[in-house]
C-alpha cells in the first residue's frame, strides 16, 4: 500500500506524512531529505551547485539509510536542493531508490512534489498539501526564528515565493497536483484538524479503490 503526499514547502505535507505513517505502521520517507542531503554532500566537497555531472554522481551514490535529518533541514540547505533537484540526472539516479522504498510492507508514506506523478503513480491514495504563502511563510519563520532571532518574516516569504517558482516551473517533474490526488488546504486549519482531514480524505480514497 502506497500514500503519496505532495506539496509545497511549509504547506505541513512533512509533520501530515509523520502522523499518516504512525497511524497506520507504515515506513516514511520524506524525499526533499534526498535531495537536500545531494545538495549538502556538494556543498561538503566544495562543488558548485550549478554542476550537473557532478550532483547526478552525487546522487547515484546516495545513502539513503544515512540521512543526517538535522543537518540536512536548515534554510541554506533547502534552497540548495532546489537548485539541484532541477537536474534530471539527479532525479533518475534518486528514482529507483524510492520506487524500492515505496514497495515497503504493511505500507509506505512518501512525501515531496512529484511522488503522486512520477514517482508512485499507481499510490493508493494522494494528498496534495497547500496554503497560502504567507502562511507557509509565517509557520517556516515561527521554526526558524528559534536558531536566528534576526530573522525577518518578509525574507522567509522571499524564499518561499522563490522555491514555489523554481519547484513549479522546471521542466522535469515539476510540482503540480496529480489528477487523482485529493486537495487539502490547510490555510485556516491547526495541526490537528489538518490531520483529520488528511486520514478522512486518504480513507475516502481507499475506500473507493477498495
Ligand atoms: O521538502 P523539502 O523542503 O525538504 O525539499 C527541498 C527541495 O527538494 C524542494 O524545494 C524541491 O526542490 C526538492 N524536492 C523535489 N522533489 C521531491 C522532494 C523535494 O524536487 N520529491
Amino acid at each position: 500500500m502506497i500514500i503519496a503526499i505532495d506539496g509545497p514547502t511549509a504547506s505541513g505535507k512533512g509533520t501530515l506524512a509523520k502522523r499518516v505513517a504512525a497511524h497506520y505502521g507504515f515506513h516514511l520517507l520524506d524525499t526533499g531529505l534526498l535531495y537536500r542531503a545531494v545538495a549538502q554532500t556538494m556543498r561538503d566537497a566544495g562543488q558548485s551547485l550549478h554542476n550537473e555531472n557532478a550532483a547526478t554522481l552525487v546522487a547515484q551514490k546516495l545513502d539513503f539509510e544515512a540521512l543526517d535529518e538535522r543537518r540536512l533541514r536548515t534554510r541554506e540547505i533547502g534552497d540548495a536542493a532546489s537548485v539541484i533537484s532541477v537536474y534530471p540526472g539527479v532525479r533518475q539516479a534518486l528514482f529507483e531508490g524510492q520506487r524500492l522504498f515505496a514497495q515497503k510492507q504493511p505500507g509506505a508514506v512518501l512525501d515531496g512534489r512529484d511522488i503522486g506523478t512520477v514517482i508512485c503513480p499507481e499510490a493508493e491514495a494522494k494528498l496534495f498539501v497547500t496554503a497560502t504563502p504567507e502562511i507557509r511563510a509565517h509557520r517556516r519563520w515561527l521554526e526558524l526564528v528559534k536558531q536566528d532571532p534576526a530573522l525577518s518574516e518578509e525574507s522567509v516569504l522571499e524564499d518561499i515565493r522563490r522555491r514555489d517558482e523554481r519547484d513549479s516551473n522546471r521542466s522535469h517533474a515539476p510540482l503540480k497536483i496529480a489528477d487523482d490526488a485529493r486537495l487539502l488546504d490547510t490555510s485556516g486549519m491547526d495541526i490537528e484538524t489538518a490531520s483529520r482531514e488528511a486520514l478522512r480524505l486518504i480513507e475516502a480514497s481507499l475506500s473507493r479503490k477498495g
